[in-house]
């Protein structure tokens, strides 16, 4: 029998927890996929030295490993103040200015300096994720004034959200540029746009970003107002649960969470649902049976993949929780085929197009041929990706000659990502391909594993080609 394979892919954000070779292995042996390199924190030699590690581990371990660099975006924060924090007391009235800096009681400087033309009376004012609220009563020449509705403590450098405002601020900043620049020469295998707020701000990231495809994360309530064209003009999008739980009231969130997922994988982008998933294990050796369940909910969703913060950046056992994951993510996996046979995420590709009608195809194949396996060969990973989309419950095998792209596919659920030899014609694919599945244990003698390609082989979109292939029969030993 072939082997179980997880088919929901992990991203662990490294971190100081995860700042050795010897750690980022652990990472990679446990299950990682995608390390994600948060570069809110951190300069370029430490971003540098970490993806070497990752590349390093990912060679000695023979799994391939993509890098996602997540650049900060526009987040705003509030500045400092006399004694390091002010205490913000219900029903008071606080003054926001738009300066970068010392404030004091009742005085809040923000840096952003369209403050008081983009903010008006009746918006809300979120500080500190979340815990302290204000609503704004009027808006004067030099100030805010705002009422504080749910009082609490405002230390230094906290973050602050606008969820009602429009803001007029850039999304790029020149951090984010330089940034943009540093991850292109690093060759990062995604980028993941912070704060994002339209297709717009999407195309100005892809501009700077290079090959690298573009995740956007939704995490403002503007974004998912604008949610159909941020996912049509991204790769993919993720679910960031941290700041979009500031932005909207958190009851909120399991719908919009579903939602999120649903039409992103119908319209076959890239799904990743990111933050909080196993945090107990930040200290904690297990999660709680409430962080399994939310992993689990996420992979019956049909997410391509699940996102680790601060349980790698900065927990005490960042391998376990990567292996916790991936324990987790498999498990569920096996229970949904055995029930439902095949998953069911209501992806419509353009049957039209003759890429998405192959690909449909030959899962409905594999489906009535009883194969455990589809291969894909690729040169941009857009059939497996496509295959993918329709989420068979046959494991998806892809072979690529060509390196970014088998790392990009890293990403994709259900899809173990395989280096292939160029070959001049499909015959030789598939007998190469065939021998890949016997020697690796995925497939055995005699069995059917459905193929697709394209012909002639090695060009972009030329998929037009499926086989049922039946182990062994190119080299005689069951005569076709
Ligand atoms: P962050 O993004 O970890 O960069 O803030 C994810 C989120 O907001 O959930
Ligand atoms: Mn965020």
């Amino acid at each position: 029998m072939a082997l179980v394979q997880r088919r929901t892919k992990i991203i662990a954000t490294l971190g100081p927890s995860t700042a050795s070779a010897e750690s980022v292995h652990a990472l990679v042996a446990a299950g990682m996929d995608v390390a994600r390199l948060n570069f809110s924190h951190g300069d370029h030699d430490v971003h540098r030295q970490k993806l070497s590690w990752v590349r390093e581990a990912a060679a000695s371990l023979g799994r391939t490993v993509a890098v996602m660099q997540d650049i900060q975006g526009p987040k705003l924060r509030v500045g400092k103040f006399p004694s390091g924090e002010i205490t913000l007391d219900n029903d008071s009235t606080v003054e926001l200015v738009a300066e970068n800096g010392e404030g004091g009681p009742g005085l809040v400087p923000v840096g952003y300096p369209a403050l008081l033309q983009d903010v008006k009376p009746g918006h809300r004012v979120i500080l500190a994720d979340g815990l302290v609220q204000l609503v704004v009563a009027d808006v004067t020449d030099t100030c805010l004034r705002a009422e504080v509705v749910v009082g609490g403590v405002l230390a230094d450098h906290k973050g602050v959200a606008f969820p009602d405002s429009e803001l007029s601020v850039d999304n790029i900043t020149p951090k984010d540029e330089r940034d943009l620049e540093f991850g292109k020469r690093l060759g990062v295998d995604y980028v993941a746009a912070s704060f994002v707020r339209s297709a717009a701000d999407v195309r100005a990231v892809s501009a700077l970003a290079g090959d690298a495809p573009v995740i956007a994360k939704i995490e403002l309530a503007q974004a998912l107002d604008n949610l159909d064209e941020i996912i049509e003009e991204s790769s993919g999008v993720m679910v960031a649960r941290g700041d979009l739980g500031v932005q909207l009231p958190l009851e909120r969130l399991p719908l919009i969470q579903a939602d999120i997922l649903r039409r992103a994988n119908a319209a076959g982008d890239i799904s990743v649902t990111a933050t909080e998933m196993l945090e107990s294990m930040t200290h904690n050796t297990r999660p709680t049976r409430a962080e399994v369940t939310d992993v689990a909910n996420a992979v019956l969703s049909g997410t391509d993949a699940v996102m680790l913060s601060g349980e790698t950046a900065v927990g005490d056992y960042p391998a376990e929780t990567v292996a916790v994951m991936a324990r987790i993510c498999v498990t569920v996996e096996e229970g949904t085929l055995v029930e439902r046979g095949e998953e069911s995420v209501g992806f419509v590709g353009e049957e039209s197009n003759i890429a998405s009608a192959v690909a449909h195809g030959a899962v409905q194949i594999a489906q009535n041929v009883g194969a455990n396996t589809i291969v894909a060969f690729t040169e941009s990973g857009s059939t497996a990706r496509l295959i993918s989309k329709y989420r068979p419950s046959q494991q998806i095998v892809a072979f690529t000659p060509n390196e970014s792209t088998l790392r990009r596919m890293a990403l994709f659920r259900g899809v173990t990502p395989h280096s292939f030899e160029r070959k001049d014609s499909t015959d030789e694919e598939i007998a190469q391909a065939a021998q890949h599945l016997q020697a690796d244990g995925v497939a055995e003698m005699g069995e059917r594993v459905v193929m697709v390609g394209g012909v002639p082989p090695n060009y972009q979109a030329s998929t037009n080609l499926v086989k049922v292939h039946r182990i062994g029969e190119l080299s005689g030993g069951l005569g076709g």
